[in-house]
């Protein structure tokens, strides 16, 4: 390993022994049914965590209702929450490599992503969203109200904490999807129950110790382990939860949007993208190239804004693919934990058996696989695939596959190119290679995505929303959008 992190290490091994299963009024639980967490690199036990079942969510729900219901959270003022929520930005960076190696020991991906990406932006991301908490307001509205006659008016809007939340997150990005929406939530004055997915629960609770420590009263950020079919069920049908967040899939985020309805509750859905790249014929193509690796092989393509397809204009099609195929040729597989490996595992074997299957009927449609497809070595992996000559219309283009699989489509004309970007159920992201500005200014708005890079793809910023059109979700993330997303607007109005 590049650095010195025994003592990490030893932090690791030690919450591994400690951790018993959901994390409920600042305290692990246990009872419930034994899951093993697993190992992506070699399919082995990490450790092994206790489930929690219905009963157990209804309490989940019941002691975050009570600890917003006692207001020992949001009643504190918003500069004491800020600094409480910047406490524990300062703690999650003083165990960010303890928390990264729980991370790619339990996910799969590489050190470096855990580094850079979860631990790394998480850090600026809970900064920024603490900041918030002092900034929250309301305004003044000049009525004109004329009835009873001679009365005089004061009106205004206050923003309030929603109340209780429920956050469903998934496998991917398991601790930073989660502050994605548990730090906002905090900061707009919420209590929120999290659920992570089956997988990968280990991370979150070692979160849920620190917010504990970094001042968050316990009851406040509860987590709770369990299935989503009866754990994540109950919060998304619960008549006690005022918001309901959720990123996964797009199945499951069509049900929990209608049970909020049912009860109208808010939601917010952040689900898959089949995102694509169009490269025009004026685009620097080396900068095409690192984009389309970068982005789409990055966590081996389980990033929901991950390029999949990737529309090239005639001229540069054939380049594009060998320079892909030259970059990916030769990668070694490994476990993320050794900083020296490219191709890192897959979360699961469910996950890995699904990816491959795409890549098999894509064969079996005639197009053509150049490279990878296969397993590499023993564990969840799949080494990168490439693959050209397939129709826009075949599964491969059109299907979010949430794997290393790269497909590559020529296009002549701009127009043939912009009709294949949004001819899609899916609108979360997508980018525009050129050098032209004009065709970068005459594009954009055309685009059917929440964010559309120029010569850039998945990068994000705290500031900047993110989130779907069309089938992508509804809602957006980041930005004062997020934390608006945990309040309540209130009217109120004063005679006198
Ligand atoms: P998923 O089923 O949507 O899982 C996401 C989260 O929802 C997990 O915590 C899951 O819990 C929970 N869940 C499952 N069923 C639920 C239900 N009926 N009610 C409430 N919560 C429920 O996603 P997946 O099965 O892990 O992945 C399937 C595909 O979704 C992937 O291949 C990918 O295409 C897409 N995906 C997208 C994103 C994204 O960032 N937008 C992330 C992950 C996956 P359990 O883990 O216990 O099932
Ligand atoms: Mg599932």
């Amino acid at each position: 390993m590049s650095q010195d992190n025994t003592s990490d290490v030893q932090a690791v091994e030690a919450f591994f022994t400690r951790v018993t299963g959901s994390f409920l009024n600042g305290a692990f639980v246990n009872e419930g049914k034994t899951r093993e967490v697993l190992d992506p690199s070699n399919g082995q036990c990490l450790t092994t965590v206790l489930e929690g079942d219905k009963a157990l969510a209804e309490q989940a729900v019941a002691q975050t209702k009570k600890s917003f219901d006692d207001r020992r959270w949001c009643d504190l003022s918003p500069a004491v929450r800020e600094r409480i929520l910047l406490r524990f930005a300062d703690l999650v960076e003083q165990h960010a490599e303890e928390l990264a190696q729980i991370e790619t020991l339990n996910q799969g991906k590489s050190i470096h992503i855990s580094r850079a990406v979860d631990t790394g932006f998480s850090v600026d991301f809970i900064r920024y969203m603490a900041g918030w908490t002092t900034k929250l307001e309301g305004n003044t509205r000049n009525v004109s109200i004329g009835m009873p006659e001679g009365a005089k008016f004061n009106a205004y809007t206050l923003r309030q904490p929603v109340g209780v939340v429920a956050a469903i997150v998934p496998w991917n990005f398991p601790m930073m999807i989660a502050l994605w929406k548990v730090v906002p939530a905090l900061a707009a004055g919420c209590s929120v129950v999290l659920k992570p997915a089956s997988e990968t629960p280990l991370s979150v609770l070692r979160l849920a110790e620190l917010a504990v420590e970094a001042g968050v009263p316990a009851g406040v950020f509860n987590v709770i382990l369990g299935s989503g079919s009866v754990v994540g069920t109950c919060l998304s049908e619960h008549p006690d939860v005022h918001k309901v967040t959720f990123t996964g899939s797009t199945a499951i985020g069509k049900q929990i949007g209608h049970a909020a309805v049912d009860r109208m509750a808010e939601f917010s859905l952040e689900l898959g993208g089949k995102n694509p790249m169009l490269v025009l014929e004026d685009a620097d193509l080396d900068k095409a190239v690192n984009g389309a690796l970068m982005s789409g092989l990055l966590n081996q393509g389980q990033v929901c804004a991950a390029a999949s397809r990737f529309y090239v204009h005639r001229s540069l099609h054939d380049e594009f693919c060998r320079r892909l195929c030259e970059a990916v040729d030769g990668m070694q597989a490994g476990p993320g934990i050794d900083p020296q490996v490219h191709i890192t595992p897959l979360v699961s074997r469910r996950q890995q058996e699904s990816v491959l299957g795409f890549v098999e009927r894509a064969r079996e449609q005639g197009a053509n696989v150049h490279v990878g497809g296969s397993v590499p070595k023993e564990g969840y992996f799949v080494s990168p695939t490439i693959i050209s000559g397939a129709s826009h219309s075949m599964e491969v283009a059109r299907e979010e596959i949430f794997g290393p699989v790269l497909t590559v489509i020529p296009f002549d004309d701009v127009e043939d190119g912009l009709a294949m970007v949004n001819d899609s159920d899916m609108g979360l992201a997508a980018s525009l290679w050129t050098d032209s500005l004009s065709n970068a200014m005459r594009l954009t708005p055309r685009i059917e995505a929440g964010t559309v890079w120029v010569n850039t793809h998945v990068t994000l910023d705290p500031c900047l929303p993110f989130g779907g059109f069309k089938l992508s979700g509804i809602g957006k993330e980041f930005g004062p959008e997020a934390i608006n997303a945990y309040t309540e607007l209130k009217s109120v109005c004063i005679a006198y």
